[in-house]
């Protein structure tokens, strides 16, 4: 089972937030179509409902403009004080971000999430750690009044999104029936799939394909090739002419290499501060290894920022990594 004991019902979950209260949506910093799909998604099934929620999002790559959101995400609060504050998509209060103390400050704080480093948060939680992402929990909550709202077509468009970044386009072991049959009644709604796939997934700017190229150049193996890892600094992915947040996919390309168990890749976000993303397969939990830095995610998908050489750093990483490669 996928749920823990301190989680309260969906229902009470949904009777709070279709209550008439006003609503902030949060998600994780440097929002990903999971955060941005499943904070849209949910504000504007309470807004088509008669209600008054509103989404709050730190800036996110261009990609994911691609995602239906119809205009509803701002990047400040400004004076809104909402009721209710419910975080998406998010492990922990810190990740919150700029977000953090309003969410910290507000009467009713809800926590709706799937990571398995999840801290249970809110006054009001409800983690499901087998739900291949956080808008198939979305789906549990507003499926049954998609087909009576207005604005259903964007709302199907935004959780199908979360869905289908989450798991890789249902590549990864986190799709379920569950998962496959909530994307089948999202698709009879009217949304572009075809383009959010393959904008999310196969396309790149210019210079982030060069820093793919750069990052495959830097790779090493360990552990008879079970560990890939590859690392940037800030002087390598300057070269290229990107910024560190243009480099997301590349740890999937490490974790392909065939035989590799678990893939590391380490990049300098800003002069000292490293970010470390891992991708792993069978029994190992790069979860557990990212929370022992500070970190968190998934079993097979997780990360952290630490501060430090990037030398150290990676050493620290693979020999945790090791330890679980028996
Ligand atoms: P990434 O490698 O950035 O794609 O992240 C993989 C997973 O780990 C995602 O589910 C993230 O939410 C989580 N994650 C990444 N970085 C952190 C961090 N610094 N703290 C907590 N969770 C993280
Ligand atoms: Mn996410
Ligand atoms: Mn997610």
């Amino acid at each position: 089972m996928g749920l823990k004991m301190s989680n309260v019902a969906l229902k009470e979950i949904k009777e709070i937030i279709f209550s008439g209260r006003s609503i902030a949506v949060s998600a994780h910093t440097s929002p990903d179509g999971d955060a941005i799909g499943a904070a849209c998604a949910l504000a504007m099934a309470v807004n088509g409902r008669g209600g008054y929620a509103k989404v709050f999002l730190e800036k996110y790559a261009d990609v994911f403009n691609v995602i239906p959101v119809n205009g509803i995400v701002e990047n400040e609060m400004g004076e809104f004080k909402p009721e209710i504050y419910i975080a998406v998509d998010c492990g922990d209060m810190e990740r919150l971000g700029g977000f953090k103390e309003a969410f910290a400050g507000s009467k009713i704080r809800i926590n709706i999430d799937h990571h398995k480093s999840n801290t249970y948060f809110g006054d009001l939680n409800y983690v499901d750690t087998e739900a291949s992402s956080t808008c198939e929990i979305i789906y549990k909550i507003v499926g049954d009044m998609l087909s009576s709202l207005n604005n259903a077509d964007y709302i199907a468009g935004c959780i199908y999104s979360g869905i289908v970044f989450d798991t890789g386009g249902f590549r990864h072991t986190s799709t379920s029936s569950i998962t496959l049959a909530a994307a089948s009644e999202l698709i009879k709604y009217k949304f572009d799939f075809s383009k959010i796939y393959n904008t999310i997934f196969n396309t790149r700017k210019f210079e982030e394909a060069k820093a793919l190229g750069r990052a495959i150049l830097n790779m090493e193996k360990l552990a008879g090739g079970e560990i890939v890892y590859s690392s940037m600094s800030q002087e390598e992915i300057k070269s290229c002419g990107t910024e560190s947040d243009g480099l997301s996919e590349i740890i999937n390309y490490l974790k392909g290499i065939s035989g590799c168990k678990a893939a590391v890749f380490v990049y300098e976000k800003s002069t000292g501060v490293f970010k470390v993303s891992m991708r792993s397969e069978d029994d190992v939990d790069v979860s557990a290894v990212a929370q022992s830095f500070g970190g968190g995610g998934h079993a097979k998908a997780a990360g952290c920022t630490v501060e430090g050489s990037k030398k150290e750093i990676l050493d620290k990483i693979i020999v945790e990594i090791s330890k679980q490669l028996t």
